[in-house]
């Protein structure tokens, strides 16, 4: 399993809300990920306000159990994240 399946990722956009415990505005780019012929799966990364990721999350079992997936892999490989001003 160290081949590079093909993976679609599809840009949902980005995701704000109010950090209710620091109350401070958290923003979130979120993407869906599928793999050719299984489920969906929608990760979920923060950034900062400068654009800079910060943490990952996925909504798959993968990520559950080992706090990483190929979903986010696939995110970060394909460059989605780069949302730099003068990137
Ligand atoms: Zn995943």
């Amino acid at each position: 399993m160290t081949t590079h399946e093909p993976m679609q990722i599809e840009d949902l956009g980005l995701d704000s809300h109010i950090d209710r415990t620091h109350g401070s505005l958290v923003m979130a780019k979120r993407f869906r990920v599928c793999r050719t012929g299984k489920t969906p799966h929608v990760v979920t990364v923060e950034v900062s306000h400068s654009g800079a990721p910060q943490s990952e999350r996925c909504d798959c079992r993968g990520f559950q159990y080992h706090g990483t997936c190929a979903h986010i892999t696939a995110v970060i490989e394909s460059g989605s994240l780069a949302c730099y001003p003068n990137g």
